[in-house]
């Protein structure tokens, strides 16, 4: 299955073949519009991305009053803001505080909030990761250059199908007074699953 050394007589993977002759016999079938198949995948790689969780945290971190709805029903709060035109994920938003860090991972296979994140990392799918993320959560952040302290506990969240997760990192020090647009700027990718911290306040542009 995994060879990759032998000859396709082609630049495409196996799984790209797969794919480009699933495509080919929907289409043929009428099944599927090419051209809105095109928009779908466009639309998460151009429009959706991490930006629309950053604004979900940065909203949570300047109005308390969303912050509690968000972390009580997070499909429901964000659909209520009317941030985005729809959310499909059943979401749950957990916060970190000084007492606990959240990491989500998928055991399983990759599921992962692309409502609010986009594209899923490579890592978060590897093996690796999927595995420590749950034996050893504090190795895999030391490995992504994150050192909490010793009396931090972790908390990890299994992603499903059915529930995805985001995590609302604590708000950095020094953001006082900040927009939501400001405050959206330091709010990472990695911070939102958690293998992350969000930007230094200093360090954003
Ligand atoms: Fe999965």
């Amino acid at each position: 299955m995994h060879d990759h050394d032998h000859e396709h007589g082609s630049e495409l993977s196996d799984l790209q073949l797969r794919v480009r002759a699933l495509e080919t016999i929907l289409t043929e079938k009428g099944y599927i519009d090419p051209a809105t198949l095109d928009a779908v995948v466009d639309a998460y790689e151009t429009k959706i991305g991490p930006h629309r969780g950053a604004r979900v945290v940065a909203k949570a971190w300047a109005d308390p009053e969303f912050k509690r709805a968000l972390l009580a029903d997070a499909t429901g709060a964000i659909t209520a803001a009317k941030m985005f035109e729809r959310i499909s994920d059943h979401l749950i938003a957990v916060a970190n505080s000084a007492q606990q860090h959240n990491v989500v991972v998928c055991t399983l296979c990759s599921c992962y909030p692309w409502d609010m994140l986009g594209l899923p990392p490579v890592w978060y799918k590897s093996a690796p990761y999927r595995s420590r993320a749950v034996s050893d959560p504090r190795g895999v952040l030391r490995e992504f250059g994150v050192e909490l302290p010793a009396e931090t506990q972790f908390r990890v969240w299994d992603a499903t199908a059915e529930t995805r997760f985001i995590v609302v990192p604590m708000r950095p020090a020094g953001t006082e007074g900040w927009s939501e647009e400001k405050l959206a700027t330091l709010v990472t990718r990695n911070a939102m699953i958690g293998t992350g911290l969000p930007v230094a306040p200093g360090a954003a542009r």
